[in-house]
């Protein structure tokens, strides 16, 4: 990875991949939770929030779309608040996927049933892991913890949230076959409101590339100064990502971006690079395997460009003492 970014090489980027992508004009905007189809899909919007508290940004930043399953990320961090990594990983799994995020099929093959916190189940069965004593609490666990990655209050959309409530028996279903599996941890109708609640709170693309900023730079909110996660569970949600953060594509993802990142169905993505900055792309038409087209045009970009991809190390070896001599 460039150990030479510089304010201008990362401008220079921003506007060239900005200028390059926006012309792109694939992609679908999602339909089947029917308030996301009325956003507009114009919306397109790059932001770069470093660990110094940097902000870089063009185009769309402050326009906002429903987060989805970019919640997950935030929900199975809160999870690991409340338990530890072990305990995360008997109960959830890391287990990757082939297919896609609400897939009954997956979910009834796979040993564990919970796959991993991405999919819709794992994500759901995440959320019955937080604790609180009333769904209003464990809503307020969930909810404060993602004000304070993004450093402000996130408004929810009660549209999206009905809309999508009125529309949801697979999740639904998904639930309580994790029950019936003995893999689920709470009362399924409270979780699974909970679990919708949490997807429609509304985002842009600043407030994307701070949360994920929290990440990249141990815990820390470069942007409020807070500590907002254990710095010591922060590789174990990086490399869940790296699995499964955009769906069945994250293979191809490793090796053309090589950065974790998580997508989610209104439009949103983020990426995370560690000790250096979190990204966000914020575009609507998403691509077949639910994705924000764009954004995922942008990562490429981005990545190739401002050489990002983790597993593009220069390959000078390291492993050489003061003398330079090899150990
Ligand atoms: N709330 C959406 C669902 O459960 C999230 C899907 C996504 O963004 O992948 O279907």
């Amino acid at each position: 990875m460039s150990k030479s970014l510089t304010p201008e090489k990362i401008n220079d980027a921003l506007n060239k991949v900005y200028d390059k992508v926006k012309k792109k004009k694939t992609g679908k905007v999602a339909s089947y939770i029917p308030e996301l189809a009325k956003v507009d899909p114009k919306i397109y919007g790059i932001v770069i929030v470093t660990c110094c508290g940097k902000v870089y940004k063009i185009g769309d930043f402050k326009k906002t779309v429903a987060i989805e399953s970019i919640a997950k990320v935030f929900t199975l961090c809160m999870a690991l608040q409340h338990h530890n990594k072990d305990h995360i990983i008997d109960k959830i799994g890391t287990q990757t996927s082939f297919l896609p995020f609400n897939s009954v099929l997956a979910l009834r093959l796979s040993d564990n049933h919970t796959i991993n916190p991405f999919v819709n189940a794992g994500a759901i069965a995440t959320a019955s892991l937080v604790k609180g004593k009333t769904k209003k609490s464990v809503w307020k666990n969930i909810h404060d913890n993602m004000n304070n990655f993004a450093g402000k209050k996130l408004k929810v959309s009660e549209k999206t949230y009905k809309s999508e409530m009125k529309t949801n028996e697979h999740n639904v279903a998904l639930a309580y076959l994790l029950k019936s599996y003995g893999k689920f941890y709470n009362d399924v109708e409270d979780t699974v409101d909970v679990y919708t609640r949490q997807g429609s709170v509304m985002v842009n693309a600043l407030d994307l590339a701070t949360m994920a900023s929290c990440l990249a730079n141990d815990g820390v909110n470069p942007r409020t100064n807070k500590r907002v996660f254990k710095k010591k569970y922060i590789p174990f949600v990086l490399s869940t990502m790296l699995g499964g953060g955009v769906y069945e594509y994250s293979g191809r993802w490793m090796n053309e971006v090589g950065i974790p990142a998580k997508s989610g169905v209104g439009g949103g993505l983020i990426g995370v690079v560690p000790g250096k900055f979190g990204i966000a792309v914020v575009s609507p038409p998403l691509d077949k395997h639910g994705n924000s087209s764009k954004g995922v045009a942008t990562f490429r970009e981005l990545s190739r460009r401002l050489d990002l991809n983790m597993f593009h190390e220069k390959a000078e070896c390291q492993m050489k003492n003061k003398n330079r001599k090899c150990i």
